[in-house]
Formats: C-alpha cells, structure tokens, sequence
C-alpha cells in the first residue's frame, strides 16, 4: 500500500475487497458520500448494529481475524433470529494507529465471513481513537413475516438450534479460570465456539417457512435470552435440562457445571425459537431435524421454570441474568 492515510486505507482494505461480492441489488457501493442501493420488491429490510470495544467485549492484544469474524457473525446471528437473508454491512472503524498488518488481517478475515453469506460492505467510517472499537450495521430482508421476540403463544413448543455452552467453556479456558480434563480436539472445539460463532441464517430461514414467529439469539445465555421472549410475549416457559443438546466438548465436565453452561453461557449465538406443535410435526416429517432440539413448552403466567425429569430443578439460580453493561 502506498501511504497509509484514510483514503488509501479504505480503498486498499475494504472497498477493492469488497466488489468482491457484487449484489445485483447495490447500485453504489463505497467511494461516494452514501451508497445507493435498490431494494428488491415486496420485501421488508431489517437493520441492527452492533459496537466491539477493545477492553470490554475482547480483550487488549485479541488477534484482529478473530475480532473480524466475531463482529461480523454476531450482527448476523441478529439477521439470523428475525428469519432474515443478509444483505449489507456498514463499518465504522476507530483505531489508535495504523498497522497495515492488522488491517489485513482485519480485512481478510471479515470478507471471508462476508464472502460466505453473501454480505456486501456498503461503507463506513474510518477514525482514529485511543480505544480499538468495531461498529457494524447489517441490513437484510425478510418477507411479509419475521421472527419476533413477542410471537410466542401459550402451548408453543420451545427449541434451539444447534449445540449450549461451548462458548462458556472456551470462554473460561481463555480465562484460564478453571482446569478441565479435555482433550485437544475438545478444547479446540470450545475455543472455536467463542471466537467464529457461526450465525445459523438457513435455520432461520427455514423457521419461518414452518410458521415459526418467535426467536432470539443466544448472546447473553439461553435464560437470559429466553427471560426477553416471554416477557415481550406475556408468557411463562418450562425447560427440561434433561433435554438441553450440550456441546460435545462439555462432556468432560461435572453435569450441573454442563447445564450451567448452556443455560447461562453466552456467544454460542445459537437460535432460541417458540413453534406451534403442528407445525414442529410438519417441520420434523418434511426436514432432517438433527440440528433442532425441543427444550421445552410455553405456558401461562410469567417467567422461566427449570425442570429436570419433571422435578424442579435447582441447580441454578434462574435468577441469573445474562451480561448488562450498566447493571
Ligand atoms: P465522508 O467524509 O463523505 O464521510 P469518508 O472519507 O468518510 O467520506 O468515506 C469515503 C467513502 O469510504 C465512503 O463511501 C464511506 O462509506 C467509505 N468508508 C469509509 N470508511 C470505511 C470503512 N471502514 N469501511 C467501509 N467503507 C468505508
Ligand atoms: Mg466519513
């Protein structure tokens, strides 16, 4: 790269690598005052926007793919939880020096992701500040219905996708809090839950084929998580740890120190969906299920009940609540 002023930082590391992925729908993309786009017909657009900062949600010295990968996939994984399809992507960059290194790294990291689900970066905003921090808006369709954290209906059946707790687990063995007996392909698989989350769009998608009107994704726990469905819903939840899908990398671990993980661990950036029963039946006979499990019910009343072969379970404080950056 020739010199290393703002321009030249943008072109060199995000707009050349960003024509990469040319979507039909984008008419301008980085290089004027705003980009243009043409939305396709008859759709709705769904925006979110989520800040990384270095110090409180990754820690000094955090290599910059992982930083990359990880801001990318957690602002999808909010496309994912409204059935949404990603469309594009603004950045806004505050960096406290130049380092062409880390921006290719950055930058390599972020459009591999980008590549893989079909995300265009449409612009953003270059600064320079004393604190590293990551800020990107996603943008995506959904049809005339998404999914919403107030569409669960007394009688839903209550399900996730995917595997609980492997990023609680990697989270602690970053932390260096605990030793676990794991073996190497156990403690990569812990670690790689927590820094490349994989934003589980195509469940999304296909939840809102079957007439699923109710997720959330999994960022700050599934309690937590779940606590925001039934509240917005006006409703109540049982789960059955029992049938909680733990990562396999938990199974080393003491079972209440598992289920805690999965209950209360964030960033597995799992699906936490509410579906009528009919249509978990026409989902369950027409799809391969395997990465689908029901965990529970919603009833009437309110708040998150914890069972464990019909007793109530009490090996957790339900009363934990996920990460609140002002509580
Ligand atoms: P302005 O001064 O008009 O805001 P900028 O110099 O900030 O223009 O940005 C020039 C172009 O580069 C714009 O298209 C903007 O969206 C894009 N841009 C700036 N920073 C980034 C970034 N970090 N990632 C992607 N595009 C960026
Ligand atoms: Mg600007």
């Amino acid at each position: 790269m020739p010199s290393t002023n703002e321009f030249s930082i943008i072109e060199h590391y995000f707009q050349a690598k960003s024509q990469a992925i040319s979507r039909t729908d984008v008419l301008r993309g980085i290089g004027d005052d705003c980009a243009i786009v043409e939305p396709q017909p008859g759709k709705r657009l769904v925006f979110s926007m989520d800040t990384l900062i270095e110090g409180v949600h990754f820690p000094q010295q955090t290599a910059p793919h992982l930083i990359a990968s990880k801001a990318l996939a957690a602002n999808i994984s909010d496309l994912a939880a409204m059935g949404a399809e990603p469309a594009w992507f603004t950045l806004a960059l505050s960096l406290p020096e130049v380092e062409e290194e880390w921006l290719e790294a950055f930058s390599t990291a972020l459009f591999e992701l980008a590549d893989r689900f079909r995300i265009q970066l449409l612009g953003g905003d270059t600064t320079r500040s004393p604190t590293l921090s990551i800020t990107i808006q996603v943008h995506g369709y959904v049809p005339e219905q998404a999914l919403l954290r107030e569409g669960a209906r007394v009688g839903d059946l209550i399900g996730v996708t995917g595997k609980l707790g492997a990023a609680a687990l990697g989270l602690q063995l970053e932390l260096a809090t605990q030793e676990y007996p794991l073996s190497p392909a156990q403690r990569e698989q812990a670690l790689a839950a927590l820094h490349s989350p994989e934003p589980q769009i195509a469940a999304g998608q296909l939840l809102l084929t079957y007439g699923c009107r109710c997720a959330i994704d999994i960022s700050d726990g599934l309690c937590a998580d779940l606590g925001h469905i039934l509240t917005q819903s006006g409703c109540g939840g049982i789960i059955h740890v029992e049938k909680l899908p733990l990562a396999d990398c938990l199974t080393p671990l003491p079972q209440d120190k598992a289920l805690k993980m999965a209950l209360t661990g964030g960033d597995d950036y799992q699906l936490c969906f509410t579906l009528a029963q009919a249509d978990y039946q026409r989902l369950k006979e027409e799809q391969n299920l395997s990465e689908l499990s029901i965990i529970g019910e919603i009833v009437t009343g309110e708040g998150l009940q914890l069972m464990q072969n019909n007793q109530t379970y009490h090996g957790l404080n339900t009363t934990t609540k996920g990460y609140n950056h002002f509580g």
